[in-house]
């Protein structure tokens, strides 16, 4: 983005704010789209898990999602569910330019990052095509990313992966479409080595693991010693 575009963009965002000051998308108190207090009250995604892909799954092994193609990600952890008052407070992150509820949740995934025992050399945003991250001003992996960073002292590498492809909205599209649509839709900074690294890949909500696993493959192919995920939410 341009000085230019950064500005008008700051007007606008501060135009929209003096018009429709944020409230808390749960108690709704003006101030924040998402407060100290409410954040704190959110549970963390916890209970047995898929030890690969991190679906709810009452039996130590495999799901049978994974059973069947397991996933080259491994694995994947979030730090909560799909749903209120989360699904809302991401809306306003991607939607309103509520970068602050990256803030105010840094400490939640801080939390929820040493309850699982991740482990991690690198951590990765998955990138947004360049044309969507101008729209939008920002990525909020990259914001998300950036805060876990900071908290749990990882570096994060903002320029090793790259969308080369603008793939539609994955929302209407089912498993096995979800994957060919992500099919060489990234690609690894060239000349960049991961031997011996081990990376996690941080986005906003994982699905069906499509993307992380689409970003997961051609960090492999890169060297890197192991890939797993760590999202803000998990969609059921
Ligand atoms: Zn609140
Ligand atoms: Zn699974």
């Amino acid at each position: 983005m341009t000085d230019f575009n950064r500005y008008v963009w700051s007007f606008y965002r501060w135009g929209l704010d003096l018009l429709f000051p944020p409230s808390c998308v749960s108690c709704k108190r003006v101030g924040a789209w998402l407060c100290e207090p409410c954040a704190q009250q959110i549970p963390l995604f916890e209970g047995t898990l898929c030890p690969r892909c991190g679906r709810p799954w009452s039996k130590p092994d495999l799901c049978p999602v994974c059973r069947k193609t397991p996933l080259q990600v491994n694995p994947i952890r979030s730090v909560f569910i799909f749903d209120s008052p989360i699904r809302e407070a991401l809306h306003a992150l991607k939607y309103r330019g509520g970068g602050s509820v990256v803030t105010t949740l840094a400490a939640r995934m801080d939390e929820a990052w040493r309850r699982q025992g991740m482990e991690s050399d690198l951590l990765l945003p998955v990138p947004l095509h360049p044309s969507r991250e101008v729209k939008r001003g920002y990525n909020q992996a990259t914001l998300l990313a950036l805060a876990l960073g900071k908290q749990v002292d990882v570096p994060v590498g903002t320029r090793v992966l790259k969308r080369v492809r603008n793939t539609p909205s994955q929302t209407k599209l089912n498993r096995q479409e979800r994957k060919e649509n992500m099919a060489d839709a990234f690609v690894c900074a060239s000349g960049l080595s991961l031997a011996g690294i081990r990376v996690t890949l941080i986005d906003d909500v994982a699905t069906t693991g499509a993307t992380l696993n689409a970003c997961a493959g051609v960090l492999l192919q890169a060297g890197a010693e192991a890939v797993n995920a760590f999202t803000l939410a998990r969609a059921p």
